[in-house]
């Protein structure tokens, strides 16, 4: 029976292909791929000829039919531009479909960066929460940290340069100064990863420009962690939801909870 093979690509150096991954490549009948131009590159320098066809984002639900028809007669493999299909890449909705038509999936283990990232974290791997990207609307940004305050386990998240300022403030704003590693451009010339707290990592980056690719590791709330916030803390909390045009009563109360502060006092402050 064809198989559908779930294939990690390398997420910068090109030498991150396992042997069996470029087998696969090449004995299967039809490569679908994130962007097919992309796609090219690694199959040029590992000399493939397999034919590919484009699933992306935008035509994932079309694209189904096609790749069971040629799933009929052969195997095909699924590729992303980076690292694990399916992990913030697409692949979830084919992998799903396949396996409602009675398709054999076979997942090759590779490379991926929120496993690499988290690692060499030096933060505790035994239980971790894989969260993609947190959502770009600074209040949706806000909300979804809100909801992981209490989260004891290891979380990992994937981050834009364009956007890692705003979310190192939203996350040092709601969790306190937790320990955070940063790793960027793994695998390429410039691998880096820095560890502090992120308040230092904040400082780095009013400094440094952010640049290239980079997945956070953030640290899980410590058991025995303080319930009550200082008062900056509560007054950074309180200021932001009203500046973000929260009414003053669901700003109290969401801080109160949180903060452990009576509202009383959170009604009175001078914000
Ligand atoms: N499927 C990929 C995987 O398995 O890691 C993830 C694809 S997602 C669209 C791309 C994001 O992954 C980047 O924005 C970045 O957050 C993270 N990422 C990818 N390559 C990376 C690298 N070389 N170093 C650090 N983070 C990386």
């Amino acid at each position: 029976m064809p198989a559908l093979y779930v294939v990690p690509t390398p997420i910068g150096n090109l030498e991150d292909m396992t042997l069996r991954a470029i087998r696969i490549l090449k004995e299967v009948q039809l490569i679908a791929a994130e962007d097919t131009r992309t796609t090219r590159v690694l199959l040029d320098h590992y000399e493939i000829t397999t034919p590919l066809i484009s699933y992306h984002e935008h035509n994932k639900l079309q694209r189904l039919e096609d790749i069971f028809q040629a799933l009929e007669s052969g195997d095909v493999a699924l590729v992303s531009d980076a690292g694990m299909p399916g992990i913030s890449d697409p692949g979830y909705e084919l992998i799903t479909a396949a396996i409602e038509h009675g398709v054999n999936i076979i997942p090759l283990p590779g490379a991926n960066a929120a496993v690499a990232a988290l690692v060499a974290s030096g933060m505790p791997t035994d239980s971790f929460v894989f969260m993609g990207f947190p959502p770009r609307k600074t209040s949706h940004l806000r909300q979804f940290v809100e909801a992981l305050v209490d989260e004891k386990r290891t979380m990992v998240f994937y981050e834009s340069p364009h956007r890692i300022r705003t979310t190192l403030s939203v996350l040092a704003e709601i969790f306190g100064d937790r320990p955070i590693a940063l790793a960027r451009e793994l695998t390429k010339m410039y691998e880096e990863i820095l560890r502090g707290n992120l308040t230092d990592l904040i400082v780095h980056f009013a400094e440094t420009q952010p640049r290239g690719e980079m997945t956070l590791v953030v640290r899980g709330k410590p058991e025995d962690e303080i319930l009550l916030w200082d008062e900056t803390r509560v007054r950074a909390a309180l200021a932001a939801r009203l500046a973000d045009g929260e009414k003053r009563s669901r700003a109290v109360k969401a801080v109160s909870d949180e903060s452990g502060w009576d509202r009383r006092t959170l009604y009175d402050m001078d914000i």
